[in-house]
């Protein structure tokens, strides 16, 4: 069940602790903070939330009330020889501590749950804004990075607003809870008490400080220690050449030293600090003891409200340490937000226009009108390219390696935009038509086919789920595929990926092919495959093209000569244009650009980067 919106009422009770886990410069835009962003799936779940922290009260009211309350009457019945009331408190002990633990249940629970709701949403959020972005974001970053960005931050993230949440509220409310009891009892003791917590936090706190401070540092110099062994040690051979084996030591040995000294500060610190807050700890307690025993002498304080405010201690100082902890979550909590958030911010570069249309129905005309295009801060690559396609042609791209043949084909869906000019698929701009209309036409099999870890009958059906068997049968046996699926251990079943049966290049090819063949595309980009596939393979593939082909308009990126012949037109690119086209024997003749690639072996001469599929 998701709770309705209800940020001002329902989450207002939160809102203070939020504010205090974000603006994490003072004086910050809030509004821009990550953490505060978060606020807004946090907020769904106000209700939750609310419960949650109000379960937290109740286990630092339990747990400093209940205690108070019973250690006291325990002890002064004991005074009194009062058996009957020990009795009864020895009884209440654990109905407080099952009181107590109900609530701590309830928080964990419901804290947890909102928690678990965020980081679902968050994926889901993240992976569908993700498949969303055009290849161009893709490129600039690694995939491995947004995949941790689902894989890790969001759990951390998950875990970390839990726990801020459980001690952001058990923290302060034991401290406040405590210091108000103390309060009660006596004013001067409470006065005591909390100033030496506070001269002990301190002095906790600037050792803290301290040994984060050294143990930065140190893997400072752990990383350049490795950074410099990485360096010299793949630079062996210029280093021994110049005979400097000697001043590489000396360096690393400085570097190494460094280490050392570092890592004794923390050593030091680390001796220090148990035997620092042990003798702080014990003066404390003996100043307690002794100003308690005053007071007691001078009748202002009973024996068991020393003992209640000594339990209190204890989870003042426990709840001290949870607020203190708080800061880090922040920092925590920031890091993973701000990464999250920097997926979730970048915009698509190709959007449908507002204008775009559906592309019903096409023909399967293709044209280039004097196209330019450039990769993000590269060089031109297309420069001025015209040309057309007329419904069912075969066009063929040939020339060498890195021309641009397979940007000419990622253009055509639309993958990227044009930087001047204009793509037209039956006389429309590709980009005022809907990406999704626009790709339903187009087919692409590419050098490298992916299949998904699914079944092949799956894999067949992916650009039409709703296929039937017999349609995907029928596609598969088009393609030369059925005879090797059914010798598959369970057939179209079989599973194929990561923990499936692999198969030859030759077999995904034409398994790719049946994907296509199903679609049922008008226009076909081709990757030819230069793979070196077996010769019956690759007979089998080219038979499967060629059915394929059929009343398509089909752009292929053309590596063998067999395939060139084929085609209706070739385009010979060069400088980012058509440099030459007509059909084989028109351009040998000419013996321009064409000849000299046909001579030099046209497989040799054009590239092999593969098309996203
Ligand atoms: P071809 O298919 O003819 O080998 P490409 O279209 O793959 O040529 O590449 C044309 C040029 O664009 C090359 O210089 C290549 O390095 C560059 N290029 C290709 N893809 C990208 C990309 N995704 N990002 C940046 N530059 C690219």
């Amino acid at each position: 069940m998701v709770v309705k919106p209800r940020p001002k009422k329902a989450g207002a009770g939160v809102l203070l602790l939020w504010r205090l886990l974000c603006a994490r410069r003072p004086g910050g835009d809030v509004a821009h903070d990550p953490v505060w962003r978060l606020w807004d799936y946090t907020r769904l779940h106000g209700r939750r939330i609310v419960l949650g922290c109000l379960c937290g009260v109740l286990v630092a009211a339990f747990a400093v009330l209940g205690n108070a309350v019973l250690i006291k009457k325990m002890v002064d019945a004991l005074q009194q020889g009062n058996l009957r009331v020990v009795t009864l408190c020895a009884l209440c002990t654990p109905v407080v501590f099952l009181l107590k633990g109900v609530s701590y249940y309830g928080q964990v629970y419901l804290l947890s749950s909102v928690a678990e709701r965020v980081a679902e949403r968050l994926r889901n959020t993240l992976f569908g804004h993700m498949q969303g972005l055009s290849l161009g974001f893709f490129e600039n970053r690694k995939t491995g990075g947004l995949t941790a960005t689902i894989a890790s931050d969001v759990p951390l993230l998950q875990q970390t607003v839990t726990v801020a949440l459980m001690e952001g509220v058990i923290g302060p409310a034991t401290v406040v809870g405590g210091v108000v009891v103390m309060l009660y009892l006596n004013w001067r003791m409470a006065l005591v008490t909390i100033v030496s917590l506070l001269l002990i936090g301190t002095a906790i706190s600037a050792a803290g400080r301290r040994m984060r401070r050294a143990g930065e540092a140190i893997q400072k110099s752990l990383s350049d220690t490795s950074a410099l062994a990485t360096e010299a040690l793949s630079a062996i051979r210029v280093i021994q050449s110049f005979g400097a084996e000697e001043r590489e030591a000396q360096r690393f040995r400085e570097e190494s030293r460094r280490t050392y000294h570092g890592s004794m500060r923390v050593v030091r610190i680390n001796a220090a600090l148990r035997p620092t807050v042990e003798l702080l700890g014990a003066t404390s307690v003996a100043f307690i003891l002794w100003y308690g025993g005053f007071e007691i002498a001078n009748e202002r304080l009973a024996l068991s409200s020393l003992m209640v405010i000594f339990s209190i201690t204890l989870s003042i100082t426990q709840g001290i340490q949870q607020v203190s902890r708080l800061s880090m979550y922040r920092d925590r909590i920031y890091g993973a937000a701000q990464r999250i958030f920097s997926v979730l911010d970048t915009q698509s570069e190709i959007r449908d226009a507002p204008t775009a249309v559906e592309l019903d129905q096409v023909a399967g005309h293709i044209a280039f009108d004097n196209v330019h295009f450039a990769y993000a801060g590269g060089e031109p690559v297309l420069d001025g390219l015209t040309f057309e396609a007329q419904p069912g042609e075969a066009v063929a791209l040939v020339g060498p390696s890195g021309v641009g043949k397979s940007t000419v084909a990622t253009l055509i869906p639309r993958f990227y935009d044009v930087t001047g000019g204009a793509v037209r698929v039956d006389g429309h701009d590709v980009r005022q038509v809907t990406t999704r209309s626009l790709r339903a036409h187009i087919g692409i099999v590419a050098q490298e086919t992916i299949l998904f870890s699914g079944t092949i009958r799956e894999n067949i059906a992916y650009g039409r789920p709703d296929a039937t068997d017999a349609e995907i049968t029928e596609a598969a046996r088009a393609a030369n595929a059925h005879a090797f699926i059914v010798q598959q251990p369970d057939g179209y079943d079989t599973v194929v990926g990561e923990r499936g049966v692999t198969l030859s290049g030759g077999q995904r090819q034409r398994i790719a092919i049946a994907r296509a063949l199903l679609k049922d595309p008008r226009i076909l980009i081709l990757d030819e495959a230069t793979s070196a596939l077996d010769a019956e393979s690759e007979a089998l593939v080219q038979e499967a093209l060629d059915k394929l082909m059929q009343g398509r308009t089909t752009i292929i990126i053309a590596h063998r000569l067999s395939t060139v012949r084929k085609a209706n037109r070739i385009l010979v690119l060069g400088n980012g244009r058509v440099q030459e086209q007509g059909s084989h024997e028109e351009l040998v003749r000419r013996n321009g650009i064409y000849a000299r690639l046909y001579e030099a072996g046209l497989g040799g001469a054009v590239g092999d980067r593969g098309n996203p599929e």
